[in-house]
């Protein structure tokens, strides 16, 4: 190879893209990194487990990472195992794509209580992220409050509502699916500060609610007959379909459904107030004028036993980096020469998963302008750091094995039982 040599850290859909966007343009060597031993980060461990189409993705991703020039090395965390700069001395680009994997925090009193979670806290237990395994969320309660309009609170009421049956063909954890089988929800509250104009739903996700089969819909507020104000063909014509499916709701059966989702707007949350866990969520009614949020001084609450909050993402810091406003300060994607950021680490948590692919062109383009040649080594370098160091890492073979006994393990429809602990994946490498 003669391009210059290329790491890419994170190998979820930033990652991926980006190494795709760069073979089509560098005849490179191309290493993708990763802190758990598993490829694909938010495809893996963040897409709803019921959301098995979307989760396929992987098998292009797979395409990629078994192109000539790629090397995927899982199980090692920059920053911990490896720094920024040792990675700057060896190769000519370091690409991030490391996400936004930090809950932002609900700055409210009583944040802090047993019982309030993160989106990426629940969205990882139900999706047997190796983190967020033990979490151990009561769900031993009738009432969940989830805060955010956006799809994340939407996937996170949803899986908490499906019935077993509905969730068979997902791969969500046994302990995850009995744990919400057992428990005695009976309402679902998602709430949003603002009005259902303003929600971020995409309208998929949305009609999803009117499908569930124990599981009623319910909207706490007359819709508004007509969209009126300046909005753009597109916005006007996504938040018309979102507001058709809110009103659809109305007329669907009730019978048979032993739990709600409510959706409950203009609320904002303003305490959550519990002895030693949460019991009671208070919200202040607002309206919005001139698109500005007001107080209007009128306070309601709601008992509950859960409160997760979906309110976006900040990326974790890491030593070498200067986070602003939730992203690596950057400049469309260059930090530095031969320093790159893609994804959500450069643009914030918003898009969906194809958004990423535009950042991997990007980059691409910015790495091929700077540099034609390779004049750092690069991967054997890194090889020699590993050994080293005595670091353990996963191959892309390695992961396929890892695949094949997940796959091989799960009982028909499920796509797979994965495997839960880090130690067990890297036992398995081993065989
Ligand atoms: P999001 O779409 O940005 O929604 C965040 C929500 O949190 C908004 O409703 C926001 O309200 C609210 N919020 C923020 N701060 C708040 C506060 N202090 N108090 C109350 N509410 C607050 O983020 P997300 O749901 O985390 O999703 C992240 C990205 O992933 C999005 O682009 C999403 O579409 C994508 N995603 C897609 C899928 C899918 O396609 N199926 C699934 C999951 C995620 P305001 O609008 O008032 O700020």
């Amino acid at each position: 190879m003669k391009g210059p040599s290329v790491v890419i850290i994170g190998s979820g859909p930033s990652g991926f893209y980006t190494a795709e966007s760069i073979t089509k343009k560098l005849n490179s060597n191309i290493d993708i990194i990763d802190r758990l031993p598993t490829p694909f980060g938010l495809i893996r461990g963040g897409v709803a487990p019921d959301h098995q189409t979307t989760k396929r993705i992987s098998l292009a991703y797979s395409k990629t990472a078994k192109k000539e020039q790629i090397n995927f090395f899982g199980n090692i965390e920059i920053g911990k195992d490896i720094s920024i700069d040792e990675l700057r001395e060896i190769y000519d680009v370091v690409v991030l794509a490391i996400g936004s994997e930090i809950d932002n925090k609900l700055e409210i009193k009583g944040n802090n209580l047993k019982g309030v979670y993160g989106s990426a806290e629940i969205v990882g237990w139900y999706n047997g992220h190796p983190d967020y395994v033990d979490l151990e969320p009561n769900l031993n309660t009738e009432n969940v409050v989830v805060i955010g309009n956006g799809n994340v609170a939407i996937d996170i009421v949803r899986v908490l509502s499906k019935t077993p049956e509905e969730m068979l063909d997902s791969d969500i954890p046994e302990y995850a699916l009995n744990s919400i089988d057992k428990s005695p929800i009976k309402n679902l509250y998602i709430v949003g500060r603002r009005g259902p104009i303003e929600a971020k739903f995409t309208n998929v996700e949305l009609r999803e609610m009117g499908n569930l089969k124990n599981c009623l819909p319910v909207v706490n507020i007359d819709l508004p007959d007509n969209l009126v104000g300046n909005y753009s063909e597109r916005d006007q014509r996504l938040i018309e379909k979102n507001l058709e499916t809110l009103r659809s709701f109305v007329s669907l059966k009730k019978e048979n459904k032993e739990k709600k989702i409510n959706f409950n707007f203009f609320q904002k949350p303003i305490e959550i107030i519990g002895n030693d866990k949460v019991e009671i969520i208070k919200f202040e009614k607002t309206n919005l004028e001139d698109g500005k949020l007001k107080d209007t001084g009128e306070i309601t609450e709601i008992k509950c036993g859960l409160v997760v909050t979906a309110i976006g993402y900040k990326p974790k810091n890491i030593p070498g980096l200067k986070i602003s406003e939730g992203v690596v300060e950057n400049n469309e994607g260059r930090i530095d020469k031969g320093f790159y950021a893609s994804g959500w680490i450069r643009r914030g948590p918003t898009g969906v998963i194809g958004t990423n692919k535009a950042d991997g062109e990007l980059i691409a383009n910015l790495i091929s302008k700077e540099f034609k040649n390779q004049n750092k080594n690069g991967r054997n370098a890194l090889i020699k750091i590993i050994k080293n160091k005595n670091l353990e890492v996963t191959s892309f073979e390695d992961w396929e094995k890892i695949d094949s006994y997940e796959k091989e393990n799960a009982k028909d429809p499920t796509p797979r039982k994965k495997i839960l602990t880090i130690k067990e994946m890297l036992n398995l490498c081993k065989i």
